[in-house]
């Protein structure tokens, strides 16, 4: 199973390593035509504008086209990027998940922590670290939250249809859970 990872900037390699682990064949994608021979994508963290920038007009186009049809796993910034609504600043997102979400959300203070998060995964409990984390702040009616943190049970992780995103680091983790999930969902398959 062929998988990109969006190698443009930020923690790619993180993401490469995990998903090598698991067996996935991994392919940097630094070019849009990359995405033609890829049969799912992760977007890393690091910076969504940054992102934008790189990617420039056709970029982001294409990779619109790729993650309407194909499976697509964004973490932090690239869950932002997968975001139908972006605030703080307001930015363009790919669309593809109906959420609404807020950049920086944390403050500067408590930008980066390890914490403890519930999940739906099965096996309990899992350690989710954030290093300035965006929050999730409006779920729409067609997507399920697969991870929550903190007593007002925030959502931290969701999936619609073929897309999932995080706004943790699952690939800073020992766990492999997350991953596991997209692996996953590209072998079960373009359903929903
Ligand atoms: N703060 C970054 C952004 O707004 C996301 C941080 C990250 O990916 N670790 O794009």
């Amino acid at each position: 199973m062929k998988i990109g990872v969006l190698a443009l900037q930020g923690d790619f390699d993180a993401h490469r390593k995990r998903l090598e682990q698991l067996g996935a064949e991994v392919v940097l994608v630094k070019r849009p035509e990359q995405l033609d021979h890829i049969e799912g994508l992760v977007i890393p963290g690091g910076e969504s504008g940054a992102f934008l920038k790189i990617l420039g007009e056709q970029g982001f186009e294409k990779l619109k086209e790729f993650v309407r049809l194909k499976p697509t796993f964004g973490t932090c910034a690239g869950a932002i990027m997968l975001a139908k609504e972006i605030t703080n600043p307001d930015q363009p997102g790919l669309g593809a998940l109906d959420i609404r979400i807020r950049r920086n959300a944390y403050g500067r203070q408590i930008d980066s922590s390890i914490r403890t998060g519930e999940t739906a995964l099965p096996g309990g409990p899992i350690e989710m670290v954030f290093i300035r984390a965006p929050k999730i702040e409006r779920v729409g009616p067609g997507v399920e939250v697969i991870a929550t943190e903190g007593r007002d049970k925030d959502p931290v992780a969701v999936r619609q249809g073929r897309v999932m995103a995080a706004t943790f680091h699952p690939e800073l983790s020992q766990d492999t859970r997350v991953h596991r999930a997209f692996l996953d969902l590209v072998n079960n398959g373009n359903s929903h």
